[in-house]
């Protein structure tokens, strides 16, 4: 017999636990797959993976760190600091550790239209259960089954299914740290991709490869994308460049009206100068034209699809000693004693590396077999999320509802330059849509605004398929403030209103008190 619980949350990364803290009047009950919290943090990151956004910047609202200097916290930082969290706020309570979520099924009937499937009023919770969840505990195959009115998908886009060629789920061998190293030690290594985790590789390889008998290890890479060596630009700090109220302004946003569209058009030369001034630097500043690494899509474009990358502080160092090498091509394939390029070139190699991505798609699927809880892979459905690299997750309303998914809301599935931020607000946002402060749009809006979303992606970058709002997370947040009745500009004067960064700490809790407990007295003066 099921249990019958009012909210269900799937996993305990960061999104699960903000989603756990936000809605903890509910008494939630957290699946977590595997024995720890922390999520990719804990289980998809190598020795040397350190956060890329500035501390201060991956911060919760209400837990600050206790340094809240400008550095970069290492993975296991960033699991203790998420530890000190859900201590701080009694979460552990709700959390259930090694229970895998293996099945979905909603309860609403599969005729259910899609008008009726949110109910009538968009009444998020509807007074019975609406979805089963089928969860395996630890190593037991046994699946013990909840039901819940809502439910809150937190299983990450990285990590888990990795998007590789045809080889079984977890079929590597498991390396501790050691075991990675000396697979790599003397050896030929090939690693394919050039993004963040790519990258940290490649320094990881270099550096188990000093010495006499020490092996280049060569990147494979597809697409070159823009690196960034810190937070400074010319002396001028990044986030004026793309963080700032100010700076957003020049950027096309969803739901801008006419005449902010013109000012878009008329500013398109200023962002592309901007885009030109940031690789002038990035030329200057690192060898990318004498390796060959000059990317030919302007910065903007990477960035504007979060797929800008920190690099560690020795990558050059490492490639001007020869440890780590680079050769393009759009294709690979195998032959006995290594890979193939796509001009023919053969590279020998005793480890080939796949640092090519994981599979956000198919990891909700796979939770998700019953055929009513086919929607998400309806065309409709399909053509809402902004393709493969949105991690399959629907987006629609501040990318955390879904219209034909009813009662079922996705969090971590948009990304921006900090996600724990981009996490929280939705969690906040989630905690007052179902405590009935504010009401769904309908579902035909809902859809207006992806696609409109969309459009704009296309129009800003070649990366479009990627669900990333760095670009315009200003304007996102004010939607979300201005649905939940809170102020949407939250600094204490003009001039820090248009030019310092938002972050997490502009949204908490005393703050939208405080212009709350603002806004009825001024309502009370005009009154009197
Ligand atoms: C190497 C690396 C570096 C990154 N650097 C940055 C950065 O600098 N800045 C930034 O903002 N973002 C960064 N990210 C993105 C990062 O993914 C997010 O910041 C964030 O940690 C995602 O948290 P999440 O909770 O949404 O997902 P995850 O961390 O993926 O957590 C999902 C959880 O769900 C669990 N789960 C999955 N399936 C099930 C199931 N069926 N049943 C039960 N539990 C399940 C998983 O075990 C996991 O614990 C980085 C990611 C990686 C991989």
């Amino acid at each position: 017999m099921a249990k019958v619980l009012k909210v269900g949350i799937v996993g305990a990364g960061i999104s699960g636990l903000a989603a756990a803290k936000e809605l903890a009047q509910y008494d939630p009950v957290v699946f977590e797959a595997t024995d720890s919290i922390g999520g990719v943090w804990r289980h998809c990151s190598f020795r040397t993976t350190k956060l890329q956004t500035p501390r201060m910047d991956y911060e919760f609202s209400d837990f600050p760190w206790e340094d809240r200097s400008q550095s970069f916290p290492t993975h296991a930082e960033i699991v203790e600091y998420l530890h000190g969290y859900a201590t701080h706020f009694d979460l552990w309570r709700h959390i259930r550790l090694n229970s895998k979520v293996v099945e979905l099924r909603f309860l609403g009937g599969r005729d259910a239209s899609s008008a009726d499937l949110w109910g009538s009023g968009g009444k998020p919770l509807p007074g019975q259960p609406m979805w089963e969840v089928g969860v395996c505990t630890g190593q037991s195959a046994t699946v013990e089954w909840y039901r819940f009115e809502f439910l809150v998908m937190c299983i990450g886009k990285y990590g888990d299914v990795p998007k590789m060629p045809s080889y079984p789920y977890k079929g590597g061998p498991d390396l501790d740290e050691e075991a990675t190293k000396g697979l790599m030690r003397g050896k030929k290594v090939v690693i394919v991709g050039y993004k963040k985790s790519a990258i940290d590789m490649a320094v990881e390889c270099a550096e188990a490869n000093q010495g006499e008998n020490g092996q280049p290890c060569t990147m494979v890479i597809r697409t070159l994308h823009w690196t960034v060596p810190h937070y400074s630009i010319w002396g001028l700090p990044f986030f004026l460049f793309f963080s700032t109220r100010s700076s957003q302004f020049l950027h096309e946003r969803p739901n801008q009206g006419m005449m902010r569209s013109l000012v878009c058009r008329l500013a398109s030369p200023l962002r592309s100068g901007m885009s030109r001034f940031i690789e002038s630097y990035l030329k200057w500043k690192l060898p990318l034209e004498k390796y060959g690494l000059v990317p030919d899509h302007p910065f903007v474009e990477d960035y504007a699809s979060c797929q800008m990358a920190i690099l560690p502080e020795t990558f050059f160092s490492e490639a001007d000693e020869g440890r780590i090498k680079f050769r393009k091509s759009s294709k690979w394939w195998f032959w006995e004693k290594g890979v193939v390029l796509d001009d023919g070139t053969r590279l020998e190699a005793d480890v080939v590396l796949l640092a090519t991505g994981y599979d956000g798609k198919k990891k909700l699927a796979r939770c998700c077999q019953s055929p009513s809880a086919a929607c998400w892979r309806t065309p409709t459905a399909s053509s809402l999320s902004t393709g493969e690299d949105s991690g399959g997750a629907p987006s629609s309303s501040s990318g955390t509802i879904h219209p034909l998914i009813p009662r079922m809301a996705f969090i971590g599935y948009i990304e921006s330059v900090s996600n724990l931020h981009t996490s929280e607000l939705r969690c906040k946002w989630l905690s007052r849509l179902l405590d009935g402060h504010f009401k769904l749009p309908s579902a035909e809006r809902m859809f207006r605004q992806t696609a409109e979303e969309t459009e704009i992606m296309k129009r800003t970058t070649r990366f479009y398929k990627r669900h990333c709002i760095s670009t315009f997370s200003i304007n996102h947040s004010d939607e979300m403030c201005e649905e939940m009745g809170w102020e949407s500009w939250r600094k204490p004067s003009w001039f820090s209103e248009a030019f310092s960064p938002y972050g997490s700490q502009d949204y908490t809790e005393e703050a939208a008190t405080g212009a709350e407990e603002q806004e009825e007295e001024e309502k009370m003066a005009a009154v009197n």
